[in-house]
């Protein structure tokens, strides 16, 4: 891949391109950001880790829409963060309003790339950017499942001692409180978790799991979580520029499968470089089916709200 654009400078733009940079993902990395000059000094800066990181990928930064011309892939990460005590769909009104002129730009200077959308809330972020761009669900998708499933991973690591490589987790769903994190799914180098965690403790790493955004952010105050969720941008990126075929959860767009369609949530889906290439279809039990729909009438409700907007 030779360009990657991240628009919104902010805590998870920022240590996204840092990241990507280190990878050498792709070529030139572009930042764009309303605030004057923040993306040209963050990009500044993380250039100038080349040395230590021993990467050269390009990474500049402008306030200006034309710096993303051209690219492959475009994140989006603008928007407001939500404060101590909000949910991710309070800042829905704010964040749609900022997203629609950013997807204006994407538009006129980006019109053939792959859109990933991180901002908040999620799910019905990348809705509406399906909707308005009229692309294929292969090119709109966002990040949600990947920060999930690895905040499970690691809380089950801390639980067993055993080293996070080996552990494998799937979070479905929505990203909030009706996220889905599937134990019957999760394992230690192919040994169920169940194994090593009673039920009581398991039910409490997926509580901890669905509030694992609100527990930093409780801690940090004046901050949400960033450095989880820029590498979670990273993993998918890397999938999509190495054509890895890697099966992460993203948020896509769903037509019919899980029998849902016009709603985008967390499902397992392929990404390679057709960006997200298949959603792949569990056979969820009666319980996890039971959370799934949960899940999705919560984000219809949220759908709602943005028609009525
Ligand atoms: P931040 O405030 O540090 O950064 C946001 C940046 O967006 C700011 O620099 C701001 O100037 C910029 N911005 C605002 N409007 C813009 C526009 N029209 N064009 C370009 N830039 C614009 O916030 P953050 O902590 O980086 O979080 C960013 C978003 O990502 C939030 O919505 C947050 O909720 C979300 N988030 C999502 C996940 C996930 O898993 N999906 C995880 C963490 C954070």
């Amino acid at each position: 891949m030779n360009k990657i654009a991240i628009i919104g400078a902010g805590r998870v733009g920022e240590t996204a391109a840092q990241m990507l940079a280190e990878k050498e993902t792709c070529r030139e990395i572009a930042l764009l950001d309303v605030r004057e000059d923040a993306a040209r000094g963050a990009a500044l800066d993380i250039c100038q880790t080349s040395p230590f990181f021993d990467f050269d990928t390009r990474v500049y930064g402008s306030e200006n829409p034309v710096v993303i011309a051209d690219a492959d892939l475009v994140v989006v990460t603008a928007g407001l963060p939500r404060k101590p005590g909000m949910s991710r769909s309070d800042v829905l009104e704010a964040n749609v309003r900022i997203l629609d002129g950013i997807l204006d730009q994407v538009l006129e200077f980006a019109p053939d790339s792959t859109l990933l959308i991180v901002s908040n809330p999620v799910d019905v972020l990348t809705f509406y950017a399906w909707k308005k761009t009229g692309w294929d669900r292969s090119r709109v998708f966002g990040q949600a499942g990947v920060l999930d499933a690895s905040r499970m991973a690691n809380f089950i690591a801390q639980e067993t001692g055993f080293s996070s490589m080996d552990i494998t987790t799937l979070v479905l769903g929505g990203h909030g409180d009706t996220m889905v994190p599937l134990p019957r799914y999760c394992t230690v180098n192919g040994i169920p978790v169940r194994q090593f965690i009673d039920q009581e403790k398991l039910a409490e790493i997926i509580a901890r799991t669905r509030d694992g955004g609100a527990e930093i952010l409780a801690l940090r105050k004046t901050s949400s979580a960033y450095d989880a969720p820029g590498a979670a941008v990273v993993a998918m990126a890397d999938a999509i520029s190495h054509n890895r075929k890697r099966i992460l959860p993203c948020v896509a767009l769903l037509e019919g499968e899980y029998q849902e369609s016009d709603i985008a949530m967390g499902v397992p889906c392929i990404l390679g470089d057709g960006g997200l290439e298949k959603v792949v279809e569990l056979q969820l039990n009666e319980d996890e089916l039971a959370l799934f729909r949960q899940s999705v009438s919560y984000i219809r409700g949220d759908l709602e709200r943005l028609a009525s907007l």
